[in-house]
């Protein structure tokens, strides 16, 4: 009997129209643990580095997590993988909500698409009756009205919908996939779904999953909610407030935007206003959030509300959560009215938050500048909550200059030329960051940038805090309580952490704490990702209830696979080291690993390469970034050894890669 897992994938062949359900081997859930790891796995396996984001032969993977579907709070993610349009490289969008658990009881643990299909289709699974049914009336239907057509088609109001809107249709590389409750926006995922033909994939299922030691997890489930509730009534002091509870950060619970406002950039990320936030901008925007926010919402099985119901005056209603709320407002330099209701028009046409607003600001930019000029806007308002509108439209219906920003700012800066490039300054491995630009080199944050394969900020960072506490009280109040830590040496580094002076950044931590810290991190996002765990209860917030101590037990009684620390830690370096070996076979190098330059005043290149060199030692990857042998042979993935040797990436007497072969992205270029 397989536990946790249904132990069933469903394989769609679109150009084909078939469907098959294909039985799983248990040892790579072993060996990989599901979710993100089994889909690397896959992604390895069947798509060559040759195969581009369009070609039929990329797949398009839709996981649930191993633990999904059981009673753990808060494991409800879905992992959706492909080959990302924006970067080139992997891409792992993950969204909450519902879908993950409904497609597990209806007996799938993941939905592989390949080829693609003639005319627009949408994928109804429902427990053992899985069909590819016409969507040729939702062609260009917004994201949440075809998911509501769909239920209603479907005489089914409890159907869980995952779809696109015109933005994925028409291949906009930042397209999302939207699920109502939640969404998988970043690098572009969205775009390879309309790309295949899939409108949408509505499941239901009515079957259970089974655990291996009920009781044992049942016990462990009552553990972590039982810590939700001491977290909930004992916010972490000396922190940003918004850092000092579990969940995705609670900006929809949040009126004070103080910090966010005057610390993130406005604009195309190039603005600061110290002085935005006063009694009147705090009074209208408090209006705006209490009339417009209808009602807080959770995911699956999670009691946190990080989400809300948005209502915008004559608009349909729709969900947001965490900085998104700011992201429009921020970019046109507008009001928080103006950021919900385009919000709302972005969320059908299905694009992604983060990148949406920072290219259309950026395409204004340019614009102010005389790179690009009337002639590229035609009709275009006057009015900057006008142009955004209007800019949206044209990118999503790919429309003129909306073509090329439907690229994203990487892509569409070469396109433009004439200096174009030194605009798209806020990018990392061709993807749009968060809009932040800071004084002083934070080193931790630094590698966190530089090597993260998700190419987003916010899915590495969240166990060690951000920032030193002023004083000695503090930290040892703070460490007191802190049996998350793996080792009892990371509250020796943050007991010693000062904000000036000798043990202060960006040369204290020291390089070797900055990896250590880095690394565990990252362990924890991966193991959040293999398992579908929301990282708003393990692995984003301070001390969360799920941790290394108690996830091999999750593991154990949950999916009857024995796990210890130190074989789960085994098996998410195997496969990070997978995902890693991925991106290295597309193309990606040490040259690609680094955050935008203007992202710190302050910079340290001598620090930041022993940085580079000290983690990339730590991980078993060689100067360039490229896993050596050893480390590969360690962690049984001689077969990705012996395909960088077949390909010249690695010679096979050493580990260097040989000097005279060119990466293929270099040769492209
Ligand atoms: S913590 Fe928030 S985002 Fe995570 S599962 Fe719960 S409600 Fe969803």
């Amino acid at each position: 009997m397989r536990y946790a897992e249904t132990g069933f994938n469903l394989e769609i062949d679109l150009s084909r129209g078939s469907i098959e359900r294909v039985e799983t081997d248990p040892r790579e859930t072993e060996l990989y643990l599901g979710g993100l790891g089994t889909n690397a796995k896959i992604l390895w396996d069947r798509v060559p580095p040759e195969i581009k984001p369009f070609d039929p032969e990329n797949l398009l993977i839709f996981s649930a997590g191993l633990l999904c579907g059981t009673p753990a709070t808060g494991c409800n993610r879905t992992i959706v993988t492909t080959i990302s349009p924006q970067t080139e490289l992997m891409a792992f969008s993950m969204m909450g909500g519902f879908w993950a658990p409904e497609l597990k009881y209806a007996g799938y643990d993941k939905v592989i698409f390949r080829g693609k299909s003639p005319k627009l289709v949408y994928l109804y699974i429902n427990n053992d009756k899985v069909e590819l049914r016409d969507a040729s009336h939702l062609q260009g239907k917004g994201s949440l009205e075809t998911a509501e057509l769909i239920r209603q088609e479907l005489q089914d109001p409890k159907v869980q919908v995952a779809s696109i809107g015109l933005a994925g249709e028409n291949r906009v590389y930042f397209a999302s996939i939207e699920q109502g409750r939640s969404s998988a926006s970043r690098l572009g995922i969205g775009a390879v779904m309309g790309d295949k033909g899939i409108k949408a994939i509505a499941v239901r299922g009515t079957k259970d999953i089974n655990v291996a030691r009920p009781a044992e997890f049942i016990e462990l489930c009552n553990e972590v909610r039982e810590y939700i509730k001491f977290r909930n009534e004992n916010p972490i002091p000396g922190v940003m407030t918004i850092l000092q509870g579990l969940g995705s950060p609670q900006e929809m619970k949040v009126h004070d935007e103080k910090w966010h406002t005057e610390n993130f950039m406005w604009g195309n990320a190039r603005v600061r206003r110290r002085d935005f936030w006063n009694e009147e901008v705090a009074q209208k925007w408090s209006e705006t959030l209490d009339t417009m926010r209808t009602r807080l919402i959770s995911c699956f099985n999670c009691p946190m509300e990080c989400g809300a119901t948005i209502s915008p005056p004559g608009l349909l209603t729709y969900m947001m959560k965490c900085f998104s709320k700011l992201t429009y407002t921020m970019a046109a330099f507008s009001d928080l009215d103006f950021g919900l209701g385009i919000a709302q028009s972005a969320t059908e046409y299905g694009v992604d938050g983060f990148s949406t607003p920072q290219v259309m600001a950026f395409a204004l930019e340019l614009y102010e500048n005389g790179i690009l000029t009337d002639d590229d806007f035609p009709g275009m308002p006057s009015d900057n909550e006008g142009r955004f509108y209007w800019l949206l439209d044209r990118i999503v219906r790919r429309e003129g200059i909306g073509d090329v920003l439907a690229n994203g700012t990487y892509w569409a800066a070469k396109e433009i030329g004439k200096g174009a490039e030194e605009y798209a300054h806020n990018t990392i491995k061709k993807h749009e960051q968060l809009p932040l630009k800071l004084s002083m080199l934070n080193p931790i944050y630094f590698l966190m940038y530089a090597t993260g394969e998700k190419i987003n900020i916010t899915q590495i960072e969240g166990q060690f805090p951000q920032a030193p506490f002023p004083t000695m009280e503090e930290r040892e109040a703070f460490v007191k309580d802190w049996f998350q830590v793996p080792d009892e040496k990371f509250k020796q580094i943050l007991l010693d952490w000062e904000p000036r002076g000798e043990k202060s950044m960006p040369y204290y931590p020291t390089v070797q704490m900055c990896c250590d810290i880095v690394d565990w991190q990252e362990t924890m996002h991966y193991i959040d990702d293999a398992l579908g765990m929301c990282a708003g209860l393990s692995s984003f917030p301070l001390k969360p209830p799920y941790h290394i101590h108690n996830y091999p037990k999750f593991i154990s009684s949950g999916a009857g696979i024995d796990m210890d620390e130190d074989k789960l830690t085994h098996a998410i370096k195997r496969y990070r080291t997978l995902v890693r070996a991925i991106n290295i076979r597309r193309g990606m190098r040490r040259e690609d690993e680094k955050p935008p330059e203007d992202h710190w005043k302050k910079r340290f290149p001598e620090l930041e390469k022993e940085l580079l060199d000290t983690y990339y030692t730590l991980k078993g990857w060689n100067n360039d970034g490229i896993p050596t042998q050893g480390s590969l042979h360690e962690l049984g993935l001689d077969y990705v050894s012996e395909d960088f040797v077949k390909r010249g990436i690695l010679t096979g007497s050493d580990d260097e890669p040989p000097k005279e072969k060119a990466s293929p992205e270099k040769k492209k270029q």
